[in-house]
């Protein structure tokens, strides 16, 4: 008996009110997996080029993990697909927390959202019944207020809201979604995309059990997990300090983002870094669904600045966003950005980054205190960073040039202030700097949702004497490490490869803390969880050409908007030498070596001019996407 999944996606229609239920079959979760892959078919059906992102004709896919819901540890992805207003592009994020394994417990392993409700709505969707419910009551408030009062309304504390705060409903364009305070489908403005079809939220409530064709085994390896868990390097690290850990040494590196990415060295490093927040913030560990890491940052709150604690504490990338990024190097004031972002629905790297451009802003005379209310916004000042999340969300005066994000933003302000975006496909960077990771310039050019770290794995866990390098990349025929900053071919064969694995691991649910190579569990583990989970007599291969098969689908769907070799591109910063840190002065991207790296990925990938080519897509049992 196959299990994972229940073949059941709910289809929505905000327009008609209309709700229906499609049976999909055990091979087309074979073939697509969870997440990515289920929205992916969805959007390559019914978003045709010239769709509106934020019109009626935009549709959304909310997709759990083949494997979320079950007791297997660290898989509670789930993935919101659509056509996203940042970028023009797909629009892709994951979320762990507990939605998308309550979805699953619910009865369904998706959710595809069209056309605009007459008035703000929310979906309630509990053991196998859905329902349309006006959310007047909730439209305005913030995510806080907006999980209390839709628990109260279904009359169940235990049901799980994913929700837009009052950024998604301005159809800022980084609105995020936001489920459980603390868990974020972040980037790509997914929220606008709720907010233009007046859902405020989806609340779901499942009480059965979703089977797995061995359970005993699944649970055998789940205690296996929750074992080595206690004993490993990484997991322990990510248990203690959690991404902030990394603060320090993206600062040593001179890779930490500072000042709108003037430079990769903060002064203040310290004063926002992963000790700081351990020894004086923390209250304790938060998680997931199922998972023994318990990476989650929860903090005491309070102090002068009086944060609420229920919005949980910084992630890295939020740290250097909305921190050394701005020039603040306030750890309270961080906690705080953090709060009112998580509040508000809007994602932390393109709230840090949109702000960190119009400080530059001003420091090069572009843009003075006429523009910004009376007051300059300049590089440091905490009490601006706090004060402008706000007039963002709301749209206010100028927080409504820098709603629009960083590349439309600089459009407006003219070509001087263009030079100053950190930008792909019109998607702001995350917070790991290129230069001393190559392999991740290469994703952020390439990843069809624009600067994205997430699209393959980075570059140090496959550098040589890296202990993790061999563990992982043995299995994934990497027998050599590669250097942090080449570009070579060997480069891009772990970029495509482990870009593959990353596209299984959001189609499976899994989290990228909670598997090799980041953190303990080995990807035959993985395998043979989809194996109890499934029954289905499958391997690393089958699962790979899943990631690998996602990932045509991106590009494929992209190159029918319109988009083309010329979208991947890195921007000019990354090509001048780094300011500060053991590589100071060096110029590490070569841009006529990045352009073969580009190329050289096109042709393992089998897309020839960008694009994927009819025998690629039928050699990934894709002939329907295939050209005439
Ligand atoms: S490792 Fe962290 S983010 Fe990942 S599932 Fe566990 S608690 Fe959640």
């Amino acid at each position: 008996m196959a299990g994972g999944f229940w073949g059941r996606i709910l289809d929505v229609d905000l327009t008609t009110a209309k709700i229906t239920v499609e049976e999909k079959d055990e091979q087309f979760f074979r073939a697509y997996g969870g997440g990515p892959g289920v929205g992916l078919y969805y959007l390559l059906h019914d978003v045709p080029a010239g769709t509106d992102p934020l019109g009626p004709g935009n549709v959304m896919v909310f997709a759990a993990g083949l494997l979320t819901g079950t007791v297997a540890p660290s898989v509670p992805r789930y993935t919101v697909c659509s056509l996203s207003p940042l970028t023009g592009a797909l629009g892709k994020a994951e979320a762990g927390g507990w939605w998308g394994a309550e979805l699953k417990m619910a009865g369904f392993d998706a959710v595809v959202v069209r056309g605009k409700a007459a008035k703000p709505v929310y979906l309630w969707i509990h053991d196998g019944v859905a329902e349309i419910r006006d959310a007047g009551q909730v439209w305005g408030k913030d995510t806080g207020e907006t999980a209390a009062a839709l628990k109260g309304g279904v009359g169940d504390e235990r049901a799980r809201v994913a929700m837009i705060g009052p950024a998604g409903e301005q159809m800022v364009r980084f609105a995020n979604i936001v489920n459980e305070l603390v868990h974020f489908n972040g980037r790509n403005g997914l929220g606008a995309v709720m907010g233009s079809k007046n859902l405020k939220a989806i609340a779901v409530r499942g009480t059965g059990r979703v089977a797995a064709a061995d359970p005993e085994e699944v649970k055998a390896l789940a205690r296996w997990v929750a074992e080595a868990a206690k004993e490993n390097a990484l997991s322990k690290l990510l248990h203690i300090q959690g991404t902030p850990a990394t603060v320090g040494s993206s600062d040593a590196a001179g890779g930490l983002p500072t000042r709108n990415w003037s430079t990769g060295s903060f002064e203040h490093a310290k004063e926002i870094g992963g000790d700081k927040l351990t020894d004086e913030y923390l209250s304790g560990t938060g998680t997931c669904f199922a998972c023994p890491i318990r990476c989650k940052r929860a903090i005491k709150g309070g102090g002068r600045l009086a944060v609420d604690a229920k919005f949980g504490g910084p992630e890295y990338e939020t740290i250097a966003a909305l921190g050394s990024n701005c020039g603040v190097g306030d750890m309270d004031v961080v906690c705080k950005a953090n709060e009112l972002c998580n509040r508000l629905g809007m994602d932390t790297i393109s709230t840090g980054s949109v702000i960190a451009l119009a400080m530059q802003c001003t420091e090069v005379g572009i843009i003075g205190a006429a523009d910004t209310g009376g007051k300059e916004l300049r590089f440091g000042d905490g009490e601006a960073v706090l004060a402008w999340i706000g007039k963002i969300a709301r749209r206010e005066g100028f927080g409504d040039v820098l709603a629009e994000g960083v590349r439309a933003a600089a459009k407006r302000l003219g070509k001087a202030a263009e030079r100053y975006t950190v930008e792909v496909k019109g998607q702001d960077a995350p917070m790991h700097d290129p230069r001393i990771k190559a392999g991740v310039g290469l994703q952020y050019a390439l990843s069809p949702m624009g600067a994205d770290h997430w699209f393959a794995q980075h570059d140090p866990f496959f550098a040589p004497g890296h202990p993790v390098s061999v563990a992982t990349g043995q299995p994934l025929g990497i027998l050599e490490g590669v250097a942090a900053g080449d570009l070579g071919g060997e480069k891009v064969r772990v970029v495509y490869y482990t870009s593959m694995l990353n596209s299984l691991f959001d189609a499976l649910g899994v989290c990228y803390f909670g598997f090799a190579p980041r953190s303990v569990t080995p990807l035959a583990k993985m395998i043979a969880f989809v194996q109890a989970v499934t029954g289905w007599d499958t391997n690393l291969w089958e699962m790979l050409k899943v990631g690998e098969r996602i990932n045509a689908m991106a590009r494929e769907f992209n190159c029918r908007l319109g988009l083309g070799t010329d979208d991947d591109v890195l921007p000019a910063k990354f090509f001048e030498p780094l300011q500060s840190g053991p590589n100071k002065g060096k110029a590490t991207i070569d841009p006529v070596t990045f352009q073969q790296a580009v190329d050289c990925y096109y042709e393992m990938a089998g897309w020839p001019g960008g694009r994927p080519a009819n025998g690629k897509l039928y050699e990934l049992g894709l002939g329907w996407l295939a050209r005439q």
